[in-house]
């Protein structure tokens, strides 16, 4: 049975202290979307998060993190941060920018480390054996946005990269000695219990440490959106009492030691078409799951202006 954890509660094992994600953006898009593999995107992604001038509204790592220090700073002055390159696909840049945007964050005394979101078809060996050089003076981690284990499933949503390249990733970067976080989205179109299940299967067969699980949630003026409305594609209408009880039977199935962060995501209401549940991830666990964690947990934290587009792509990643 996989283990329902707040954050804090999975690095708590591997740092000392009080500590903080900082979410930043680091401005380099994605490329299902600027054309290196497709200009359209995953089909549930919006549009929206990738409006001119939001990719890049903010490159400045520094301004970012300063941002996400004197917030979090002001009530716990103590507080060490681990910097989240959460936003689209942290590493779709060249080595040397990449390894400069992390070398900045890193500069700050009071930061642990970083989280390096991205795409398992955007990592090299050689950036993830750097990122792992830089322990043990400082925590590194990747999380990859797998999403399912069905080829047919990634075909269909436009993923643009396959089951075989998140096994590739996870081992390589397992190899390199780095934890390693997977992204996955349950009810995705042609997907119900047995195809999850299965994916859970393929999931418990990799050196993953961290999962992170949500909800497909159907995104206004999406492709997704569009293709549901023509009657191209159906996708699971659950409650939140059916999603709970697919919740339990994932947890049932995995990996003992693989720790789950979250079981959902909540993009702002105003652009969700449906489910439209109203829940947060801490109030789904709360309700659901009471006595698996406590009442805090699972809160990834953005900061100030940046937490909309975060809180959106965290749901499209
Ligand atoms: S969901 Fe992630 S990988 Fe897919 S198009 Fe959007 S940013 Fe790119």
């Amino acid at each position: 049975m996989g283990q329902l954890v707040s954050f804090s509660k999975f690095i708590a094992g591997r740092l000392d202290g009080k500590i903080q994600k900082i979410s930043v953006n680091a401005g380099h898009n994605c490329p299902n979307r600027d054309g290196t593999l497709s200009r359209g995107g995953c089909i549930y992604c919006s549009n929206q998060s990738f409006s001119p001038g939001y990719t890049t509204a903010n490159p400045d790592i520094e301004a970012q993190i300063e941002a996400g220090r004197k917030f979090f700073g002001r009530k716990y002055p103590e507080m060490r941060y681990l910097v989240y390159f959460q936003s689209y696909t942290s590493t779709n840049a060249s080595l040397e920018e990449v390894k400069s945007q992390v070398n900045r964050a890193l500069a700050y005394s009071d930061v642990a480390g970083c989280v390096i979101g991205t795409r398992p078809d955007a990592v090299s060996e050689e950036l993830l054996q750097w990122f792992a050089s830089l322990m043990p003076d400082k925590f590194m981690m990747v999380e990859f946005g797998a999403e399912t284990a069905s080829d047919e499933t990634l075909r269909l949503i436009n993923r643009h990269h396959t089951w075989a390249q998140t096994v590739e990733a996870v081992e390589m970067a397992h190899r390199c000695g780095l934890p390693v976080g997977l992204h996955l989205i349950f009810g995705l179109p042609g997907e119900h219990r047995d195809e999850i299940l299965s994916t859970i299967d393929a999931v418990n067969a990799l050196p993953v440490d961290l999962l992170k699980c949500h909800h497909l949630q159907v995104i206004r003026n999406t492709p997704l959106h569009r293709m549901i409305e023509a009657g191209e594609i159906e996708v699971e209408r659950w409650t939140p009492d059916d999603y709970a009880a697919l919740c339990r039977e994932v947890l049932g199935r995995l990996r003992p030691d693989i720790m789950v962060e979250r079981l959902l995501s909540q993009a702002p209401p105003s652009m969700v078409v449906s489910p439209k549940w109203g829940l947060k991830n801490y109030q789904f666990i709360n309700r659901y799951f009471p006595d698996a964690t406590g009442p805090s947990a699972c809160a990834d934290a953005g900061t100030g202006g940046h937490d909309r587009g975060h809180r959106l792509h965290a749901q499209t990643k």
